[in-house]
C-alpha cells in the first residue's frame, strides 16, 4: 500500500512538472484490491508525503488517512466500478485537451495513436466539478475507450498501471496538439486515419515494443475491449 501511495504521489508530481495542470488542479488514483489511493483535495502535490495517504472503498467511504479525498471522487469511483482494466487514473486540465474539449465532440483520428486509447477519443458533456452528473457524462464518453476529454474541463484516462494512465494522458495531449496545429491552418482540412486502419494500429499496437517474456517492461499500449 505504501509503495502504491508513494507512486500515486510521483504520478502526480508529474502532471505538475510535465505542465498537464496547475496548482493543485487535477487528481491521481490507483486501486489496490478493493481500496483506491486517492490524491487529497487542495493539496500541493510537493507537500505530499508517506502519512499522507489517502484510502476509500468503493463505497467511496474513508478508509485510509484523514485529509479530504479528491472532489472528483465520484469520476474515479465510477470507472474502477464500471470496469476491471482500470487499476490507476489520471485527470488533468491539459491545455490543448481543455481547448479541442471546446470545439468539438469526439477529437478526430488525426493520429494512429488514437488506437492506444480505444478509438476517437470522444468529449463528455459539461458538468459542475465532482458532481456524479459530471461522472455519469464521462461513463457514457468512455464507452469502449480507457480515455475521454471533459468539456471546458480537462482529461481522464485510466490504465492498468499508473504508467500507463500517464502515458496515455501524454499521448492524448500531444494529439490535441496535433489536432489544434493541423487545423490552424488557413485553407487547408487536415486528413483523417479511417476506421478500418484505425483497427490495423490497434492490432498492431498490441505487439509493440520489446517482448513481453523477453524481461523487460513498456511493451503494449493495451487497447480496452
Ligand atoms: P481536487 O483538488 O479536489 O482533486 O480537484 C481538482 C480538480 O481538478 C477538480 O476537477
Ligand atoms: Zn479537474
Amino acid at each position: 500500500m505504501r509503495q502504491a501511495w508513494t507512486q500515486v504521489v510521483r504520478t502526480a508530481r508529474r502532471t505538475t512538472a510535465d505542465g498537464l495542470v496547475v496548482g493543485t488542479s487535477g487528481n491521481v488514483s490507483a486501486r489496490v484490491g478493493d481500496t483506491v489511493l486517492v490524491t487529497p483535495s487542495g493539496v500541493p502535490y510537493d507537500r505530499l508525503g508517506p502519512r499522507d495517504l489517502v484510502g476509500v472503498d468503493l463505497d467511496g467511504r474513508q478508509v485510509l488517512g484523514t485529509l479530504a479525498p479528491t472532489s472528483e471522487l465520484p469520476m474515479h469511483l465510477a470507472v474502477y466500478r464500471h470496469t476491471d482494466e482500470a487499476a490507476a487514473i489520471v485527470h488533468t486540465h491539459a491545455v490543448h485537451a481543455t481547448a479541442v474539449s471546446t470545439l468539438v465532440d469526439e477529437l478526430p483520428a488525426i493520429h494512429y495513436m488514437t488506437a492506444a486509447l480505444g478509438g476517437p477519443v470522444r468529449v463528455a458533456g459539461y458538468a459542475l466539478y465532482g458532481t456524479d452528473e459530471l461522472a455519469e457524462n464521462m461513463l457514457s464518453a468512455l464507452r469502449d475507450r480507457s480515455g475521454c476529454l471533459l468539456r471546458n474541463h480537462g482529461t481522464v484516462v485510466y490504465g492498468a498501471t499508473l504508467d500507463q494512465a500517464y502515458d496515455r494522458t501524454a499521448q492524448l495531449e500531444w494529439m490535441c496538439q496535433v489536432w489544434l496545429a493541423a487545423t490552424a491552418v488557413p485553407g487547408h482540412t487536415p486528413t483523417l486515419i479511417p476506421p478500418a486502419e484505425l483497427d490495423r494500429a490497434a492490432a498492431k499496437l498490441s505487439g509493440y515494443g520489446q517482448p513481453r517474456d523477453g524481461g523487460t517492461e513498456g511493451g503494449a499500449p493495451g487497447v480496452p475491449k
